[in-house]
């Protein structure tokens, strides 16, 4: 069975979702540096102090940062089981350095889940997006209205919208997105590993399609 997993698109592709869908049905272990990088900021750490205004602008966090972050995490004994890779690699150092990571751990990256979606639908959907403060559900605000406005269906945490999900940091992200990440199609489509899905329509139809890749 495929286990190690990178999940790859644009900002509201649904990498995030597609994600949680999967963790629901493999024994993974879900690796998303924007999770983590926003746990740092609510800890208050020096990670988090680091990460909070480039994030907030719709930058990246540095490469070696987010390189000795991943490296750790893919490390840990729950990594064994496989993982799924949420936003990491964004830069070409860092699929290199993954690489190199993947090799010496002995835990290869086995597929690359591209997830190709329309300019205009991920403006739409990110501009409209809100997140539970205490689960990370997401929401949006005409394409998934919570039950109660304002209140997660699945824990009852209050949701918010994330800080760089403005206009501003979405045209910094995509710019970044395409200047920096696109290149990672060509690095691992060198290597075989890329397998794309049209993640322009619901949520559900991307997870069966990969899910039935999965299991193939
Ligand atoms: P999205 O995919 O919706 O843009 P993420 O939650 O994956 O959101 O990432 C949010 C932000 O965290 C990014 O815009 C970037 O500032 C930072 N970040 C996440 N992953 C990385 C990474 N691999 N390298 C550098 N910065 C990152
Ligand atoms: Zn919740």
């Amino acid at each position: 069975m495929i286990k190690n997993i990178i999940l790859m698109g644009p900002p509201g592709a649904g990498k995030g979702t597609l994600a949680k869908q999967l963790l629901a049905a493999y024994p993974f272990t879900h690796i998303s540096t924007g999770d983590m990088f926003r746990e740092a900021i609510k800890a208050g750490s020096e990670l988090g102090k680091l990460a909070k205004s480039l994030i907030d602008d719709g930058h990246l966090v540095p490469d070696e940062v987010t390189i000795a972050l991943v490296k750790e995490r893919l490390s840990r004994d729950d990594c064994a089981n496989g993982f799924i890779l949420d936003g990491f690699p964004r830069t070409l150092p860092q699929a290199k350095a993954l690489e190199k990571i993947a090799e010496e751990i002995s835990r290869p990256i086995e597929i690359v889940v591209n997830l190709d979606c329309d300019t205009n639908e991920l403006i739409r959907r990110i501009s409209g997006r809100r997140v539970c403060r205490s689960c990370g559900a997401p929401y949006h605000i005409e394409t998934k209205i919570p039950q109660i406005e304002g209140v997660c269906d699945i824990c009852g945490g209050p949701l918010y919208q994330r800080k760089d999900d403005n206009e501003e940091s979405l045209k910094v992200r995509l710019g970044h997105y395409v200047h920096d990440t696109k290149p990672l199609l060509d690095f691992y489509r060198e290597r075989n590993l890329i397998k794309n899905f049209d993640a322009s329509g619901g949520y559900e139809q991307i997870f069966d399609q990969v899910f039935a890749y999965l299991n193939k």
